[in-house]
């Protein structure tokens, strides 16, 4: 017999399953929220550039508990350094701005703070938090339910619940558990590297630098971090370098044409991860299951970006779910699939094409033509016309 029953256990609580647990739980659900980490968000393996819409998509307010500093816009390097900037300082002044009354575009955070601000928030709507609970398996059971195990700190709990969200992060196993497809190819998947240091100037800006010799198959960035701090980072693709993501930081550090405004740069910290570029999950749900966030590979794989999208495909799931659950008792991979349509249908069609687009990219040898599409595309995708902005 199972110890505790929900309508929803949630397994993993970074930004989209805790997403997904607050607003279903403001919809009546009864829900269960667990991570195996011991402290959210960390180590933090996330450069934390997320807009102000995507927050308030979801009923976020941004506060100073999670803001390392507020961005205005981006700046867009080509391989030699000629700049595009799209500044909406100066594109919309009358909207945006530090003055009073103005807001900024978005907000690099903490991934710590961010991701513990967001659980307090689900809890906050009644959601049951469990930290050091690690999931090991569910189980479909005869009456059209499921049944979940999670290590807590030392004990094996069995929980029931009609369906189970997998917010499980790159890695995913739910999705495995589930027979789901989710491997990622290996030419898909990003190595990023970045150094938060201090003595590098910005202003304000999310600086992105394309080019093959800083980053092959990926694209290097520095970001304002607060308090005169800034990241500076890159992905890579393995196959499109014999380097390593830490040889190519060093390169770009000791010999891109920002080599001047580094030479101070001290060390701080040192942070890493992979990232998927690649196509969400062409099924993301099973009896009594479905996918979100990273888990789903609901990442933007243009920019690598999975922060908006794990708030957003959070709230398609708690709808989702809300509605499945208060509608009936079939929660079979039939009435599943309904998530992934909506999802499709909100954001997925877009993640689609910009996908294609990607595929167009990187498919080309021409590494001169393959710059110049991408830093095109970059461009495009920042600008105040770009048909993605929300995602
Ligand atoms: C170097 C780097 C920089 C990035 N920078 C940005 C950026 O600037 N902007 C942006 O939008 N995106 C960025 N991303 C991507 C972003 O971090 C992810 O897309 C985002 O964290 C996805 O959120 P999520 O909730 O799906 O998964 P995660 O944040 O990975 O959360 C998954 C959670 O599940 C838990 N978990 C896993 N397995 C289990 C289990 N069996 N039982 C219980 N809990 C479990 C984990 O402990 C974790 O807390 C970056 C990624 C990297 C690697």
């Amino acid at each position: 017999m199972p110890d505790f029953s929900y309508d929803i256990v949630i397994i993993g609580s970074g930004p989209a399953g805790a997403t997904t647990a607050r607003l279903a739980a403001e919809q009546g659900l009864n829900v269960l929220l667990v991570d195996k980490k011991q402290e959210l968000g960390a180590p933090v393996q996330c450069s934390g550039a997320i807009s102000r819409h995507a927050m308030e998509e979801v009923g976020v307010e941004p506060v100073d508990e999670f803001i390392h500093e507020a961005i205005y816009g981006f700046a867009i390097y080509n391989e030699k350094g000629e700049k595009k900037t799209i500044d909406y300082r100066q594109l919309a002044p009358e909207k945006y701005g530090p003055e009073q009354g103005k807001t900024p575009l978005g907000y690099v955070v903490d991934r710590r703070r961010f991701d513990r601000r967001l659980m307090t928030l689900a809890e906050r709507e009644g959601v049951e938090t469990w930290l050091k609970a690690e999931a090991k398996g569910y189980e479909v059971l005869p009456d059209g339910t499921c049944e979940v195990t999670i290590h807590h700190f030392n004990e094996v709990k069995k929980v029931k619940a009609k369906v189970v969200v997998g917010a499980d992060g790159l890695q995913s196993i739910v999705g495995k558990w589930a027979g789901l497809r989710t491997q990622i190819r290996l030419t898909e998947l990003a190595s990023c590297l970045q150094f938060v240091v201090d003595k590098v100037e910005t202003e304000g800006l999310l600086e992105i630098i394309t080019g093959h010799e800083w980053a092959p198959g990926g694209y290097a960035w520095v970001f304002p971090k607060g308090y005169g701090y800034a990241e500076i980072g890159l992905g890579v693709v393995p196959t499109f370098t014999k380097n390593n993501a830490q040889q190519q930081v060093d390169y770009f550090m000791k010999s891109s044409f920002f080599k001047e405004r580094f030479k101070d740069a001290r060390i701080l910290e040192v942070q890493g991860g992979g990232v998927p570029l690649a196509a969400p999950l062409k099924i993301q749900y099973a009896d009594n299951m479905i996918l979100v966030g990273d888990a789903a590979r609901h990442v933007n794989p243009i920019t690598g970006g999975g922060l908006h999208t794990a708030l957003s495909g959070g709230k398609i799931a708690a709808d989702f779910l809300a509605q499945t659950i208060k509608n009936g008792n079939d929660f079979s991979a039939k009435i599943m699939k309904g998530y992934q349509d909506n999802w499709l249908e909100q954001l997925g069609n877009k993640m689609w094409k910009l996908y294609d687009v990607k595929t167009e990219i990187f498919k080309t040898e021409d590494i001169p033509e393959r710059d110049r599409l991408l830093y095109g595309t970059m461009s495009d995708y920042f600008s105040p016309n770009s048909e993605y902005k929300k995602i």
